[in-house]
């Protein structure tokens, strides 16, 4: 059976790269796989998967919270919050010859299309590897984070480095300028300059100077 991955990571941890070099590697092998990118995410354009080394890659597939997933006319998982105009249907049929589907920011997938996805493994034995981050700015876990954490058959960290000392990032810090900010709304995807990734301790000091 297929599994469900979840790699999360602080920001600036490679995961986008991470994804790219996954999707290189099974094309190398003409192998198929779907991008798919929530279309919250409009930094370096609405079809972009950009990693900040400067690779980049068209998503095949964008999803937003009125997207669901069909499968031989049947949904995969129900939407009944949702009014049936505000559905916007992924007929999944033709898709079925893919080797794995990979996710890019993935904490802003619904949970109901986390749902979708983990029964995709099962119903269509398709691997879906989901990059993304943990937490918010606040130390909150996101929507699809949640989610993803309680479904995942594997959950694996990719580290990297607090940008003030050399210990691993746990935490991600949002700035104005160079002011670190603590409060304000979960969304609002910024590039380097407005995210660094953190530890503990550095956070710590940076909320009680
Ligand atoms: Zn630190």
């Amino acid at each position: 059976m297929a599994k469900l991955y979840f790699r999360f990571g602080a920001m600036g941890s490679a995961k986008t790269l991470n994804l790219l070099a996954v999707a290189h590697n099974y094309r190398q092998q003409r192998k198929k796989v779907l991008l798919i990118k929530p279309q919250i995410d409009l930094r370096f354009g609405a079809n972009a998967i950009t990693s900040r080394a400067g690779l980049t890659c068209d998503a095949d597939l964008l999803v937003s919270e009125k997207s669901y997933f069909t499968l031989k006319g049947n949904d995969l998982i129900s939407h009944d919050s949702l009014k049936k105009d505000q559905k916007n249907e992924i007929v999944l049929d033709n898709k079925l010859d893919y080797s794995c589907f990979l996710v890019d920011e993935a904490q802003f997938l619904t949970k109901e299309l986390v749902e979708a996805l983990y029964e995709i493994t099962i119903l269509c034995n398709i691997p879906v590897i989901a990059y993304g981050l943990k937490t918010d700015f606040r130390n909150f876990l996101f929507e699809g984070s949640k989610r993803l954490l309680e479904l995942s058959d594997t959950i694996e960290e990719i580290k990297t480095t607090c940008f003030y000392c050399e210990k691993k990032a746990t935490h991600n810090i949002r700035l104005i300028g160079e002011k670190p900010v603590f409060t304000g709304e979960t969304v609002d995807i910024g590039a380097d300059e407005k995210y660094r990734p953190c530890c503990k301790m550095c956070l710590h000091k940076l909320k009680s100077r």
